[in-house]
C-alpha cells in the first residue's frame, strides 16, 4: 500500500510550495495571493526508496461561500482519501480563526493529523511556535517549504511511522 498524504490548511500557508517540493511537479499553482489552486492536485514522490502519493488542496477556512465552499469541499474529500493529513499553518501570519476551525474539524473527524508550522525561515522557532500550542495538537513539524528546510526529514518520519503500523 502506498500511503496517501493530504495537505490541508487555509489558503496561502504554503501547501502548493510544499507539494512542489515533495513531488518535483509543477502541477500545483503557487501564487502570491490566496486560493489559486482550486482543485485537488495529485502527485507522487519518493523518499529513501519509499513512495507516497500527495494531495494538494485549494484551502479551507471553515467559513466559506461560493467558490471558497467548493474549495473547502475538495479539502474535505482529500482528508477522507488520505492515510496521513498534514495540517499546515503559517508562522509569519500566526494563528488565525481559520486555523482554529480546521483544527476543530480534524478533531471531530477523528483523522490522524499532524500540525506543520511553515515559513519558519528567519524566525525564532520558540516564539513562532508558542501561539500554535492552543490548537492542542501533537508536537508540530517545523519547516520552511520555500527553502526546503525540514521537508525531507518530516516525510521520512511520517513514512516510517506508517511502516511501523503495518
Ligand atoms: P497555498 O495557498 O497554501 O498553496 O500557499 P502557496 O504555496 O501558494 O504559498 C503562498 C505564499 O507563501 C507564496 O508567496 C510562497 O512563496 C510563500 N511561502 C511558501 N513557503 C514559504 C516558506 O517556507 N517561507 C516563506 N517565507 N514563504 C513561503
Ligand atoms: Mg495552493
Amino acid at each position: 500500500m502506498i500511503p496517501v498524504i493530504a495537505l490541508v490548511g487555509r489558503p496561502n500557508v504554503g501547501k502548493s510550495t510544499l507539494f512542489n517540493r515533495l513531488t518535483r511537479s509543477r502541477d500545483a499553482l503557487v501564487a502570491d495571493f490566496p486560493g489559486l489552486t482550486r482543485d485537488r492536485q495529485y502527485g507522487q514522490g519518493r523518499v529513501g526508496g519509499k513512495p507516497y502519493i500527495l494531495i494538494d488542496t485549494g484551502g479551507i477556512s471553515g467559513d466559506e461561500t461560493g467558490i471558497d465552499a467548493a474549495m473547502a469541499r475538495q479539502s474535505l474529500l482529500a482528508i477522507d482519501e488520505a492515510d496521513i493529513v498534514l495540517f499546515l499553518v503559517d508562522a509569519r501570519a500566526g494563528l488565525t480563526a481559520a486555523d482554529e476551525s480546521i483544527a476543530t474539524y480534524l478533531r471531530q473527524n477523528g483523522k490522524q493529523a499532524h500540525l506543520v508550522v511553515n515559513k519558519l525561515d528567519g524566525l525564532d522557532p520558540d516564539m513562532a511556535l508558542a501561539e500554535f500550542y492552543s490548537l492542542a495538537m501533537n508536537a508540530p513539524y517545523q519547516i520552511a517549504a520555500a527553502h526546503n528546510r525540514g521537508v525531507t526529514g518530516m516525510i521520512s518520519d511520517l513514512l516510517e511511522a506508517v511502516d511501523s503500523e503495518e
